[in-house]
């Protein structure tokens, strides 16, 4: 596995894979990697000849009082499992060769930010999608995996992609789980044990929520809702959100909608979890 640092090495490297007629596959990271970002890395080994798996702690996408200069970093924990699973290159810049002085420019996506993350971290969909129009712009990909353990991240990646005529196929992976359903997350270590243990009630909120949904009628979801924030007030838990909307855009959830999603974010202690989970209501009456 190579390891790649700067953005002319990596356009390089993907130019002359191209001309070998070699797909190119990547997954965007900010390391400490875990089971679900290796989920992503296979997902990428099966649509492309080449994965890049990219490693940046990307400074634009936290508020300031948010923990960047805390977030977990192990590169060398992360180049083993990266080449452990095939992956082709680890491409790491660091933020001087990521974000040159005197950068002024930004991608910004107006409407499926406004919601959710976006209400509450204002700015984070901006440094998102301006570091990912960068990564694409140094690793020239096909295909780029993501998962959908960031939904919202997800949906603004993909209407970036087509909005700017980005030629690369985006594919979202679904979300993989601790054995206790909690979906897997960089930030979970944060968490004490007595915080990870109540933060189990996430996932099991979500999955009681989503039975429920399946089964009954949208104008009772209301009532679903307000079960779900009942469990994670009852776990300790500080919520941001607990919403329900179209999985498809982001909209209120409608009669229209084919596919809800509930997502949720809370705080155990001061560490702030995301999970969701998708509804696919299909032809059932409502
Ligand atoms: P991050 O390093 O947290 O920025 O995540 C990098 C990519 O991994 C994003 O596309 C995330 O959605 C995805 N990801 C993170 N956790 C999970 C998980 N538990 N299951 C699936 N994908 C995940």
């Amino acid at each position: 596995m190579e390891i790649i640092t700067t953005i002319a090495a990596m356009q390089q490297y993907s130019k002359q894979k191209a001309r070998e007629g070699k797909s190119i596959g990547v997954v965007p990271t900010m390391g400490c990697l875990h089971d679900g970002h290796i989920a992503l890395v296979k997902t990428a080994k099966k649509l492309a000849d080449c994965v890049i798996v990219t490693l940046f702690v990307n400074p634009t996408q936290f508020g300031p009082n948010e923990d960047f200069t805390r977030y977990p970093r192990d590169f060398e924990s992360d180049r083993i499992k990266c080449e452990a699973n095939g992956a082709e290159v680890l491409f790491a810049p660091n933020a001087a060769e990521m974000y040159q002085p005197g950068s002024s420019t930004w991608v910004v996506e107006e409407e499926l930010s406004q919601g959710l993350c976006g209400r509450s971290r204002p700015g984070h969909f901006r440094g998102v999608t301006t570091v990912v129009a960068k990564l694409f712009n140094a690793t020239l990909p096909d295909v780029a995996v993501f998962g959908q353990k960031d939904a919202q991240q997800a949906l603004v990646i993909r209407r970036m992609t087509e909005n700017l005529n980005f030629p690369v196929r985006i594919v979202i992976a679904p979300i993989v789980r601790e054995a206790d359903g909690m979906a897997m997350s960089s930030r979970n270590r944060y968490l004490s044990e007595d915080e990870r243990s109540r933060a189990a009630v996430i996932s099991a909120s979500l999955r009681h929520a989503a039975q429920e949904l399946h089964h009954s009628a949208l104008p009772e979801s209301a009532e679903v809702l307000e079960q779900v924030k009942t469990s994670l007030l009852a776990a300790g838990g500080r919520i941001d959100y607990v919403e329900l909307c179209d999985a498809d855009n982001l909209a209120p959830a409608s009669s229209a909608s084919k596919r809800l999603l509930l997502a949720i974010a809370v705080f155990f202690g001061k560490t702030r979890l995301i999970d969701n989970v998708i509804i696919e209501l299909g032809e059932k009456v409502r």
